[in-house]
């Protein structure tokens, strides 16, 4: 192993592991800390659900998480979160970064969340998604990571006792040695951690680049474009092709759907337009949750005999809103998690072999539910968004969607692939 990441969400880890196959490493993604042996592969990416957890927890697990990669011979460390630097002032980004410094024995890292191909670029330190600042997107309304600034180095700034700082775009542009000068220059004012401009692809390649002798580096998957090369130049990895196909698994396929963004709204009413859709009404869940369940089981197996089907609890920002003052917002989202997990659990046993999740920590909750434990990364199906196989026993495609990712059409698209 040469890259060890570690990843705040599940969704998040299959972006990270699809942005290093493409660019040529074998990676394998894992589902928590491996029990057994370490895969074989150049780049693993230890997928967390601790994106939302209290932020001590988030530390332990990152912290085990490194440990676990070290020890199986990671070279340098990735701590991946969203391209919209989901968190709150509690933390989990700037915690689990401090801590991995620690433990890594650095004082130097940098966060830079830009994926220009879906959006998101960073300029003088502000993220923008699209044309919006991320305070005027719809991540606004993010019902677990409401964002509503977008000045990164306040937002991290908030979240570490240590100092943030920045390296201007106008910096990033000139390239690798420019950028590697700013780093240094940050480091000796005793900056601990350097939010990074990013307006393109190249930007990034100029930024994996300079960072190839940090310990650490934290961000989106889009900054581990410029990755692999440093270790093609250093001859750890061979030249590779990207993505192979993955085993076809047939069988009926089910979307289910626990993300309320923007994207996903869209995509919901997409497919429903065109096939079998069933709502999961939260009130009704929490009121008699196994008779709800029954009933959306027995919907999904229904419908599943005929074709593809979704299940969806997404639903715009009032709604959300409303379900949230009613039953609390961590109560609300776990309970609807859950349904949707169990719901997975439930048309496996009944012989479902392809599932598309929307929703970086529904995604999360299915696929602990599913007990996968590591997922072999097939080609993209949209920018982020790779097809997944897991491993095991009998073998499971999925495609796991991050909240704003995918065109209207992701879910169609995504079945097809996974066929
Ligand atoms: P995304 O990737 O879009 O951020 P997530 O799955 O990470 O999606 O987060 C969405 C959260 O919102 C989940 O915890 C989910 O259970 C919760 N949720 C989904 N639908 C509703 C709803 N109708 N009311 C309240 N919370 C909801």
């Amino acid at each position: 192993m040469i890259l060890g990441c570690i990843a705040d969400d599940f969704t998040g880890a299959t972006d990270l592991a699809n942005t290093l196959t493409r660019r040529g490493m074998h990676t394998v993604q894992t589902i928590g800390i491996p029990g057994g042996a370490a895969p074989q592969a150049d780049a693993v990416v230890v997928a967390l659900k601790s994106r939302t957890i209290p932020a001590g927890e988030a530390v332990a697990q990152s912290l085990a998480a490194c440990r676990w990669l070290k020890a199986h011979g990671a070279r340098q460390i990735f701590f991946k979160y969203c391209s919209t630097f989901d968190s709150t002032d509690e933390g989990n980004i700037g915690p689990v970064a401090d801590a991995l410094l620690d433990e890594l024995n650095s004082d130097f890292t940098i966060a830079c969340p830009a994926f220009p191909e879906n959006g998101r670029t960073i300029y003088l330190g502000h993220l923008f998604v699209g044309r919006e600042l991320l305070s005027d997107s719809a991540m606004k309304n993010h019902p677990l990571t409401p964002m509503r600034d977008a000045n990164l180095v306040r937002v991290l700034g908030r979240q570490t006792r240590h100092k943030v700082g920045l390296v201007p775009h106008r910096t990033v542009k000139q390239g690798a040695p420019a950028i590697a000068e700013a780093y240094a220059a940050l480091q000796a004012q005793g900056i601990r951690h350097a939010i990074v401009d990013a307006l393109e692809d190249r930007d990034l390649e100029h930024i994996g680049a300079a960072s190839s002798a940090l310990p650490l580096i934290t961000g989106g998957s889009g900054v581990a474009i410029g990755l692999p090369q440093n270790y093609r130049i250093a001859r750890l990895i061979p030249q590779r092709a990207g993505a192979s196909p993955l085993e076809k698994v047939g069988g009926p396929g089910i979307v289910l759907s626990g993300s309320c963004s923007t994207a996903t709204l869209g995509q919901v009413e997409r497919f429903a337009a065109r096939h079998p859709a069933h709502a999961i009404d939260p009130a009704a869940l929490a009121a008699d949750t196994e008779r709800t369940f029954a009933s959306l089981l027995a919907w999904a197996q229904d419908k599943l005999k005929h074709g593809p089907a979704l299940i969806y609890a997404s639903a715009p920002p009032d709604t959300v809103a409303a379900i949230q003052a009613q039953f609390g917002r961590d109560q609300a989202g776990a309970m609807i998690e859950q349904a949707i997990a169990r719901l997975a659990l439930g048309l496996a046993a009944d012989g479902v072999r392809r599932f598309v999740i929307a929703g970086g920590e529904t995604s999360g909750a299915v696929v602990s539910a599913l007990q996968v434990e590591a997922l072999e990364i097939g080609p993209q199906i949209a920018p982020g968004v790779p097809a997944c196989l897991a491993y095991g026993s009998p073998r499971l495609a999925l495609a796991l969607k991050s909240g704003n990712f995918g065109g209207p059409d992701f879910f169609a698209e995504a079945l097809e692939a996974l066929a």
